[in-house]
């Protein structure tokens, strides 16, 4: 850090007022007085030389004066100001200077380039969801999606110039989208690199704006889009759309669509990976001496025989009646759960009939 420095014209013993010759006659007189090959071991004269040196290096510098006029000793060397604020006694200080625009100045954009870039960003990427019906997740479906997005404009074909009118190359940055300032300062020359402001880094000027776009030439829209919905999708899954998101800007690419799908629940089906889930309920009669029964598939209505002897949650496999594997290994299985109600209420009748049936039981035991 530096340490607090003398004013440079108190340095030389000149007023503020100071012109270049009496600036110069000032310092003849003083290097005179303090030269070191004049004093040779004498520390205290060597130092007030460097001092004098110093100031006159500044002072007789036209633009290293007006920064010191202006900023004082932090105009000409940055790290000076960071600890040190009014530390000298002139009559001048930083005052209501904001130091850190004094820096960004000096500093700003000349040494990495955070700044310097044409502004190339990659349109948004947009996310949407889609319900589908259970039989159109199996099978596969193919469905229109409405996304909110940005296009390129249709009226001027993204140009952005009204139709008759053209785009034309920017003068100030020569169509590169970026300016270039050079500096001298007590550092050396520092070179940094901006947005052109003319053109906001387009590298273009229109003279004549597109009514549609205003001359951004791009507009947000409501797309309507084709999504392919594979056969065997499932609840959850996402889809996405490379390059269907919103359009780049400056030349970038653009996003995607990223669309996920979800299932409406089916009456009675559920679905567990590629396994179709189905509940039948039968009477304890049907489950006793059997039946034949008509159970729903993703197919249609298979018959199914129900053999004597059914027990409560007996589970029946429909071989290949479940839903398509998506990455195309053939299809799963349909699982018949087998429920067996007993009937809550029982007239008269009903009930002298199964006191007959137990009657008819109890010696075959
Ligand atoms: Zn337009």
């Amino acid at each position: 850090m530096a340490e607090t420095k003398r004013d440079y014209y108190e340095t030389l013993g000149v007023p503020r007022t100071a012109d270049a010759d009496a600036i110069k006659k000032a310092y003849r007189k003083l290097t005179k007085e303090c030269h070191p090959d004049l004093h040779p071991g004498d520390k205290a004269k060597e130092n007030r030389f460097k001092e004098v040196n110093d100031a006159y290096e500044v002072l007789s510098d036209s633009e290293k004066k007006a920064l010191y006029d202006q900023y004082g000793h932090a105009g000409i060397d940055p790290s000076y100001a960071a600890g040190q604020g009014g530390g000298f006694n002139g009559g001048f200080g930083f005052g209501d200077i904001d130091l850190g625009s004094i820096f960004d100045s000096f500093f700003g954009g000349g040494f990495g380039g955070s700044h310097g870039r044409t502004r190339q960003q990659k349109g948004e990427s947009i996310r949407a969801n889609l319900t589908i019906d259970f039989a159109e997740a199996a099978f596969g479906c193919e469905k229109e999606v409405k996304i909110p997005r940005v296009e390129s404009c249709g009226d001027c074909g993204g140009t952005g110039a009204e139709a008759g009118s053209s785009v034309e190359t920017c003068t100030v940055c020569k169509g590169s989208g970026q300016t270039r300032t050079t500096r001298q300062t007590q550092m050396g020359v520092i070179q940094s690199t901006g947005v052109c402001s003319a053109c906001n880094g387009k590298g273009k000027t229109i003279n004549n704006p597109c009514h549609t776009c205003n001359g951004s030439g791009a507009i947000r829209t409501q797309a309507t889009l084709k999504i392919k919905v594979p056969a065997g999708i499932d609840d959850g899954q996402t889809i996405s759309m490379r390059g269907q998101g919103s359009q780049g800007s400056g030349g970038g690419s653009s996003g995607d669509l990223l669309v996920t799908i979800l299932i409406r629940p089916h009456p009675f089906f559920t679905r567990e990976g590629t396994t179709v889930h189905y509940e039948v309920p039968i009477s304890i009669t049907q489950a006793a001496i059997g039946c034949k029964l008509e159970v729903p598939t993703l197919d249609g209505r298979v018959k199914y025989t129900i053999p004597e002897g059914t027990q409560p949650n007996t589970v029946f496999r429909l071989k290949g009646k479940g839903i398509p594997s998506i990455s195309g290994g053939g299809r799963g299985d349909q699982l018949v759960h087998v429920t067996v109600e007993i009937p809550r209420k029982l007239n008269k009748q009903q009930k002298d009939a199964l006191l007959q049936f137990e009657a008819a039981s109890a010696g075959k035991k």
